[in-house]
């Protein structure tokens, strides 16, 4: 029996055009960051961290002058990946794997509080984060991932417990390395965590990129994948920061499936 829920790790307002790129720009839009915990027999997994919790509190100096530019966290007390868990329980060292989609700072602010899992990432993408400079336009927050974490880099699709029911994907175009996961959930359905490789369902519905990526042509083809895993084999898509699917989302510690 495998359960799925969702996490509030953090809220970000910034100007809608960012995420869908052909409207007007100058809409402030306010849009939720969630993280996925994977119940399984074989151990509890948590794709994404979300926004640390000093980016809150001090986000200069979490985030930097440039991001504080473009970019306000909305966060309330406690929309943080450890307080999150607790609702469901949790200890941070429950935690066997952690999953990185990528490692902008809304998807790893938390990954310091994780010492004991196996964190897994695409290759390209820690690859790029640990070189800054040496893939154009970006350069992930050391202070989000640099921590000394057990990182296993893997190459494209990971099948995490072997079993079958629960599969990295890679989709990379957003960042280097961008991985989206696939649950199997029993009775035929699947889930499917975009996270950035589409932020909203009507980038998926409408075939419109961010603006903020890092390859326009792969992140075209990974969504175009994840649109056929929609629309072909039925699987549930959860959009990386789709506010209207969130607000109709059931939230820890109620679960998904
Ligand atoms: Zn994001």
């Amino acid at each position: 029996m495998i359960r799925v829920y969702a996490l509030c790790t953090g809220y970000i307002e910034l100007d809608r055009a960012t995420m869908v790129s052909d409207l007007t720009p100058g809409q402030p839009w306010t849009v939720p960051v969630a993280s996925f915990l994977v119940d399984h027999p074989s151990g509890m997994l948590l794709f994404d961290t979300g926004v640390h919790c000093q980016a809150r509190l001090d986000p200069v100096g979490r985030l930097g002058p440039e991001r504080v530019k473009r970019l306000t966290v909305k966060s309330r007390e406690g929309d943080d990946v450890v307080p999150e868990l607790a609702r469901l329980g949790l200890r941070p060292d429950d935690i066997r794997y952690v999953v990185n989609s990528h490692l902008h700072f809304d998807h790893c602010g938390g990954n310091e509080f994780f010492p004991r899992s196996t964190f897994l990432v695409q290759r390209p993408e820690l690859e790029a984060a640990r070189r800054p400079g040496f893939v154009p336009s970006y350069s992930p927050s050391p202070l989000d991932f640099d921590h000394p974490l057990d990182y296993q880099t893997i190459d494209g699709e990971h099948d995490v417990f072997g079993d079958g029911t629960v599969i990295l994907l890679p989709t990379y175009g957003h960042t280097p390395g961008h991985q989206s996961m696939l649950v199997r959930t029993g009775k035929g359905s699947q889930l499917v965590c975009a996270s950035d490789a589409c932020y909203t369902r009507e980038n998926m519905d409408r075939d419109v990129l961010p603006n903020i990526l890092w390859n326009a042509s792969v992140m075209r083809d990974s969504l175009a994948a994840l649109r056929k895993l929609r629309d072909q084999a039925g699987a549930t898509m959860l959009y990386g920061h789709d506010p209207e699917q969130w607000a109709a989302m059931a939230r820890a510690p109620a679960a998904i499936v």
